[in-house]
């Protein structure tokens, strides 16, 4: 909590609950039971650093909602973790498993560090310790609770995960499930590592190829030519900003930790990343203008505005020099509810977090499934579908006496490799969430909203949960 912010980032997601439980027809009690963290695990454990001291560190898993098993949610390492936090972040993870149609509950893990300030070694030790202690308690397992990457955290850490997890428990033939975000070679997906960018971009297209929404907003329909400020390039923030651009848009502003810069003729992010990666800092970027603060990016004006990095960052105080037109929440939290207040009055649509971002976990349950199959996605059908295609290719030729091009031979041939698969299906899910939600919206119009229609959304299809499991006659 600070000045600008009266209230705790789970107390905000409780209101943004509240206010739109008012838009459904639940007993109180189940709206309670859905709001309410199920457990939360905190935890304390030494650790002993490089120079020989011994360090304690804060850690904590949440697990927000047991309707659905496993517990599902990234783990995250950052020296501004907290309960608080850690619990906010659990609960918009069940919303958004409920809106993305994901079969978990929700749940978050968080190691109150710096990740800059500690050795590889140290940051190993660390993470297999932290296993250990959610093994101890029976907070992880395929079938209980499975992290996954988040802020801080990537495949590194999810493959220690693993494989202290699976040496605690040998021979438990689905020890590969207890994590998803994982490398290829210990169990992990083709597809995951841009999962949440492409998420993103998929879900801001479909409300794109919306020529209502477009009109509302004094859009034209479609990706290309529209303008975007995306803030925050690490994982999610640089896919969103090469599936923009792939796709025509500008992406005229990047932000970052150490400031911003800004090319209205477009910044390519690949080029802008090597840059960093050389120089340490996104500052002077050729061709483009360095911005006075980091945060001045947030007040651009654009067509899209993609906040990438962290919550909390459009709040009452900035919120009103906000010029985009659409904010797509890639990251988690990262606008308040007087934002959001803000956004309504102003007519700014803001695509909200808890489905926007739910590439991750959509794709972690993919992930999940193929560890459980124990078999990769298109092993079985590729070559099957390719010899039929091939067949049926042969026949239209021959019957018809004319020959398609090279290039549409290869693509009608092409039989699905796993990361078709997985697109694809990101794709539907996405496309179908961002549906379902503006459906809600339309069939209401009392909703003031689009995060308000997608907590009704998620409140509606968690309570049917519970409903349908008998706890709540
Ligand atoms: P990351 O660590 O890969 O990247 C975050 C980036 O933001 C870093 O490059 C960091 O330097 C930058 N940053 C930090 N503070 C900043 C500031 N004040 N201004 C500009 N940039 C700043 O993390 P990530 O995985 O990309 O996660 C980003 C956000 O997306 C988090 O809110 C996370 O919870 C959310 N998210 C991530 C995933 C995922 O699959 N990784 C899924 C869903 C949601």
């Amino acid at each position: 909590m600070s000045a600008q912010q009266p209230y705790s980032f789970f107390q905000s997601v409780e209101r943004s609950f509240d206010k739109a439980a008012k838009f459904t027809q639940w007993n109180p009690g189940i709206l309670e039971q859905i709001k309410a963290c199920n457990s939360v695990y905190q935890m304390r454990f030494p650790v002993k650093m490089d120079d020989g001291r011994i360090e304690v560190i804060e850690a904590y898993r949440v697990q927000h909602s047991h309707h659905k098993a496993p517990c599902k949610g990234g783990i995250r390492f950052s020296d501004e973790v907290n309960q608080d936090e850690v619990m906010a972040l659990a609960s918009l993870m069940t919303y958004k498993c409920a809106i993305v149609n994901v079969p978990f509950g929700g749940g978050k893990g968080g190691i109150k560090i710096n990740p800059r300030k500690y050795s590889v070694y140290e940051l190993e030790k660390i993470t297999r310790r932290y296993t250990s202690e959610l093994v101890k308690k029976n907070f992880i397992g395929p079938g209980t609770d499975v992290p996954a990457p988040d802020y801080g955290t990537g495949e590194r850490e999810m493959a220690w995960i693993v494989d202290t997890y699976a040496s605690l428990k040998p021979g438990e033939i689905d020890a590969a499930g207890c994590v998803t975000g994982k490398p290829i070679t210990q169990g992990g997906v083709r597809g995951r590592r841009e999962a949440t960018g492409l998420g993103v971009f998929y879900g801001i297209r479909e409300v794109c190829n919306m020529e209502d929404v477009m009109n509302r907003q004094g859009l034209s329909v479609g990706i290309a030519g529209k303008t975007v400020v995306v803030q925050g390039l690490g994982n999610v923030g640089f896919h969103s900003a090469k599936f923009f651009r792939e796709a025509g848009a500008k992406v005229i502003a990047l932000a970052e930790y150490e400031g911003a810069i800004m090319n209205p003729d477009g910044l390519n992010e690949e080029e802008v990343f090597e840059h960093r990666k050389a120089t340490g800092s996104i500052l002077n970027f050729p061709g483009a203008t360095n911005l006075a603060k980091n945060t001045d990016a947030l007040e651009l004006a654009c067509d899209i505005l993609i906040p990438a990095a962290l919550e909390n960052v459009i709040n009452g105080d900035n919120a009103p020099r906000v010029q985009a037109k659409i904010i797509g929440e890639a990251a988690n939290g990262p606008c308040t509810p007087e934002a959001d207040e803000v956004f309504t009055q102003k007519g700014i649509l803001c695509v909200p977090d808890m489905y926007l971002n739910a590439g991750g976990v959509t794709v972690s349950y993919f992930e999940w499934l193929k560890n459980l199959s124990h078999v990769r996605y298109g092993r079985m059908e590729k070559r099957f579908t390719e010899n039929l295609n091939g067949h049926i290719l042969g026949q239209i030729e021959e019957l018809s006496g004319k020959k398609v091009s090279d290039k549409e031979r290869a693509f009608i041939m092409h039989g699905p490799e796993e990361k078709d698969l997985v697109h694809s299906g990101l794709e539907e899910t996405m496309i179908t969430a961002t549906r379902e939600i503006m459906e809600v919206w339309k069939s209401n119009p009392g909703i003031p909203d689009m995060r308000t229609a997608a907590y009704v959304n998620a409140i509606n299809k968690v309570a049917t949960s519970y409903a349908e499991l008998g706890i709540f006659p």
